[in-house]
């Protein structure tokens, strides 16, 4: 069974956690640096990225997720997508850059920037449904990055290596695919 842990200093992390449980995952909800250290892989919530930093700054936890987030699987969803991306825009803001895109921040607008679609998707088993909430928009991808699924023509859900990320809230959906997507990876990479 893999452990993991959903960063829980700000956002939308309960539901993240109770889609890893009904997956079978151990799932732990994380506040302080040290428990990152017994983790298989990580979500990075929805919530403000810019607030998320300000925790991790605080806490002295920006250095050790850093280092996490290079080494093992991670799954960052709206701002924790943004958190991951090599470079922010709307207002530039400090990431980790281990996704080689460019997000903009708040991309759609007020008119339309909480919105639920259907998406063509990659993943097996037809259209996808995605929920966004001051959605960031991908506006460049790297030659490694795989796009699973789009919006228009923006990727909204990407994969690096041992990186996958999502411009929507796939934890407020019923659809698992997503999850179970990222929990593949984590197994994958424990072999
Ligand atoms: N607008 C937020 C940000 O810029 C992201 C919104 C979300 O995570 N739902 O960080």
């Amino acid at each position: 069974v893999p452990t993991i842990g959903v960063l829980a200093l700000q956002g939308a992390f309960e539901v993240h956690a109770k889609r890893l449980s009904e997956l079978g995952a151990d799932a732990h909800l994380i506040r302080k640096p040290e428990q990152l250290d017994a983790l298989d892989g990580l979500v990075l919530p929805g919530g403000e990225s810019s607030t998320f930093l300000w925790h991790l700054e605080l806490a002295g936890f920006y250095d050790k997720l850093d280092a996490f987030v290079h080494s093992k699987p991670v799954f960052g969803t709206c701002a924790g997508c943004i958190l991951l991306a090599k470079e922010v825009l709307n207002p530039t803001q400090k990431s980790f850059g281990v996704l080689d895109v460019a997000v903009e921040r708040n991309a759609y607008g007020r008119q339309n920037d909480s919105v639920i679609l259907k998406e063509d998707t990659k993943l097996p088993g037809g259209p996808l449904e995605t929920v966004y909430i001051r959605a960031p928009r991908i506006a460049r991808i790297g030659k490694k990055v795989e796009v699973l699924a789009k919006r228009d023509d923006s990727p909204t859900l990407v994969r690096e290596g041992h990186v996958l990320a999502a411009t929507f809230h796939p934890e407020l959906s019923e659809d698992r695919r997503v999850h179970e997507y990222f929990l593949e990876m984590v197994r994958d990479a424990a072999h």
